[in-house]
């Protein structure tokens, strides 16, 4: 009955909660970098501010128009302008703290660990994700996550970002399965579900998101994870 063998996890904002985790590095990033003494005004409107800008230069970087230094430096650079701060040395060293703190977070979203360990006794499970490698593999490793899965594939070993349909491709490779035997189960609109449709691959949409658009048609789509047994 059940036709499905692989199932494909997108990792940030589907498994690790990624917006909880980052509001904790910025608050330990602004204590430890005395940001309230250089005239920031405040955490959260600062992790506001950052978020827009880091959107927009993810989007550059999707695109690789960036690079991921760019990328890493840009994004706490062009924040602290926002504050008449002009400091590329401060920038660069909080882009490394965020590098190395963020990873080491460990919060998911609920029920994460215990649907994972009901499906991981009937399927083989991979990650698809857009992250930096050496971020993801921390990340998991922290949270409790790595045992379940088999294939990891990243953006950077693919050599694409999702929605691009070749890292999907490639990803069907790595893990030995066929597109008719795959389900993608993931967050983003765009680069998961829509990416999964470009090959044909089924989809679970998990709406962690709430503020994003329905414009989304998925096979599937649940508030939370572990709705998901349900249908697999
Ligand atoms: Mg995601």
């Amino acid at each position: 009955m059940n036709k499905y063998k692989h199932l494909f996890f997108d990792l940030d904002r589907t498994l690790w909660d990624f917006d909880t985790n980052n509001t904790e590095t910025f608050r330990e990033l602004y204590a430890h970098f005395q940001l309230e003494a250089l005239g920031v005004e405040e955490v959260t409107a600062f992790y506001k501010k950052y978020q827009k800008i880091n959107l927009a230069l993810w989007d550059a970087y999707k695109k690789a128009e960036i690079t991921k230094k760019d990328l890493n430096f840009q994004r706490f650079y062009q924040s602290l302008l926002l504050y008449t701060i002009d400091n590329a040395e401060l920038a660069t060293l909080m882009g490394a703290y965020y590098v190395k703190e963020s990873p080491l977070k460990t919060h998911l979203y609920p029920h994460t660990l215990e649907t994972l360990e009901k499906l991981h006794r009937k399927y083989q499970m991979h990650i698809i994700t857009n992250g930096f490698d050496e971020v993801q593999y921390i990340k998991m490793e922290n949270s409790g996550l790595m045992r379940f899965f088999d294939k990891i594939i990243t953006s950077e070993a693919a050599g694409y970002k999702k929605p691009d349909k070749r890292i999907f491709e490639y990803a069907l490779q790595q893990a030995g399965a066929t597109v008719q035997e795959s389900i993608i189960i993931g967050d983003d609109p765009e680069a998961d579900i829509y990416g999964a449709c470009l090959v044909g691959m089924d989809q679970i949409w998990v709406k962690h998101l709430p503020l994003k658009p329905e414009l989304t048609r998925a096979t599937y789509s649940v508030n939370e994870l572990k709705e998901i047994t349900a249908i697999l």
